[in-house]
């Protein structure tokens, strides 16, 4: 496995040069206005090519809503998942005492707990806590990674003060939000599928991620039961239905892209256990893996998949989400640069490195104001280490950026569409005595305003108007934390001595 992926890149390299090597000589003959023509030929063919028209993006809506009905009916008829989180008791705000939660994801994880007073007091108080993760320990051994985590959990249950207070008798509980792929077997417990995101442990695969943290809580001697198991989603849907009953969707625009929503437990065929009290199911959509001949794909982003480690897997989330839409500027720009000498008659090496321009840098560029496009001129120049480009050229690149993003935002868009469809959401008569509300979370629609904005105009134009007044979009700031604590409590294994 590892052997091919290090000859493909090999060959790549290769043909890359090659074709650099001829464009070189190509375009010393070229002519100064050829080589403009050139560049808006390119940019001009990129942007119709990532066109996303309303019709188009209907068409992706409905896709959509096929590949979920599809992933509701059996676990192997769609590319989008629609994994059963065994959430069927999503937090009402009732709920009572003191809960943990453990949210691990990316190279950080945290911890918190949460004091909670029913319908009156809400949140009484939280604290939380970050750690980072060792790099070592992200590729070395199952025991060692949970067995930190589980030596920081119990740093903080030290820390416990006073005025947290578990009701008597009882064992503190905790909600684990793990986002990695997971195959889900009840609200606590479920097997590791692969690991993502940079982590590589091969003797967790296949394992109980709550069997493992739990024997590492014993073993450092923390009292502690593991309630339920999430991911981001999930945890951010139940964050949001806390503060808010009309929430019923969940989206995560970050690193990844994902979502999650409330279904009607009889609409999910795949479903065998018995019927939820509540009558509904949280589902884990695993939305980044959807793919349709209706997404607007280009050479760039094709050849960026080839490219990429998980090859022919999560088209959608390389459309939409932060860790690619600045690779994809810098595949375009790598193309102006061969064909149409865009940075002079030698291209900058820096330029060769993928992923070399970060979203978090392209968003900096495309909601730059100043009339000289400044920040466009001093990001390409620290970047790329290149001389000030003229004012026409920066307006290329600052172009580049907006038809990227635009395309992401307006494709992000037609899914959560798609969502409200599914959830019959969509149409005035149905939207008329409920409100609708969609929580969002993660750094690409936190931070990337014209990226955020986009994506809500265009859920605007898609719904219309008149049921556009009964949705709203909400930002779920750091939901999946404090989700995992709530389900806890709507989870808790003390319920019934409660309702007693
Ligand atoms: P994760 O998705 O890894 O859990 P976050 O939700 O914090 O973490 O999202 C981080 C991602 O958000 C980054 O990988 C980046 O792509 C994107 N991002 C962060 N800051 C910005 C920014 N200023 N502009 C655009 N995108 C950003
Ligand atoms: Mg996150």
């Amino acid at each position: 496995m590892g052997k091919t992926a290090v000859a493909v890149t090999v060959t790549v390299t290769v043909v890359g040069v090659a074709a650099v090597a001829c464009a070189v000589i190509v375009n010393r003959r070229m002519k100064n206005g050829a080589k403009w023509d050139r560049t808006m030929e390119i940019l001009n063919e990129f942007e119709e090519k990532c066109g996303t028209h309303i019709g188009k993006l209907k068409q992706v809506a409905e896709a959509m809503v096929v590949e979920m009905n599809a992933g509701l009916a059996s676990d192997n008829a769609s590319r989008v998942k629609m994994l059963i989180s065994f959430v069927d008791n999503l937090p009402t705000g009732d709920e009572h005492g003191l809960f943990y939660a453990l949210d691990l994801g990316g190279t950080n994880f945290r911890v918190l707990r949460v004091q909670l007073g029913g319908k009156e007091a809400g949140i009484k108080r939280q604290e939380f806590a970050e750690v980072s993760i060792p790099p070592e320990l992200m590729v070395g051994k199952s025991e060692e990674l949970f067995g930190y985590i589980a030596a920081e959990l119990a740093k903080f249950v030290a820390q416990e003060g006073p005025e947290f207070q578990l009701s008597p008798g009882r064992e503190r509980e905790l909600g684990f939000t793990f986002s990695f792929p997971v195959m889900q077997t009840s609200i606590d417990s479920g097997t590791l599928i692969k690991w993502t995101k940079g982590f590589s442990i091969d003797d967790s695969v296949g394992q109980d991620v709550v069997e493992e943290l739990t024997k590492a809580l014993r073993k450092k001697g923390v009292e502690m039961h593991v309630t339920a198991l999430v991911n981001d989603t999930v945890g951010t849907l139940a964050g949001g239905r806390f503060s808010n009953k009309d929430v019923i969707a969940a989206v995560i625009l970050g690193t990844g892209t994902n979502a999650a929503y409330v279904e009607s437990a009889q609409a999910i065929p795949k479903w065998r256990g018995p019927s939820p009290r509540s009558g509904e199911m949280v589902i884990n959509m695993e939305w980044g893996n959807f793919q349709s001949t209706h997404l607007p794909l280009t050479e760039y982003d094709n050849a960026l998949d080839l490219d990429s480690l998980n090859r022919g897997e999560q088209t959608y989330e390389k459309l939409i989400s932060g860790m690619y839409l600045g690779e994809i500027v810098r595949r375009v720009l790598c193309r102006m640069a061969e064909e149409a000498s865009f940075f002079g008659n030698n291209i900058p090496p820096k330029l060769l490195t993928p992923f070399i321009l970060r979203t978090p840098d392209m968003s900096a560029m495309h909601h730059d104001s100043s009339p000289d496009l400044r920040v466009v001129g001093s990001k390409i120049k620290t970047i790329l280490e290149i001389p000030d480009l003229s004012l026409k050229k920066r307006k290329v690149i600052h172009k580049l950026c907006v038809i990227v993003a635009t395309r992401g935002a307006r494709l992000a868009a037609a899914g959560i569409f798609g969502i409200l469809k599914k959830a019959g959401r969509d149409t005035l008569a149905n939207c008329e005595n409920q409100r609708t509300v969609v929580a969002i979370d993660g750094g690409l629609y936190e931070h990337y305003t014209e990226f955020r904005e986009c994506l809500e105009d265009t859920l605007r134009e898609l719904v219309g108007d008149r049921v556009w007044e009964k949705i709203s979009i909400e930002h779920a700031n750091d939901g999946s934390g404090i989700g995992a604590a709530l389900l806890a409590a709507s989870h808790s294994r003390y319920l019934e001595d409660d309702e007693k």
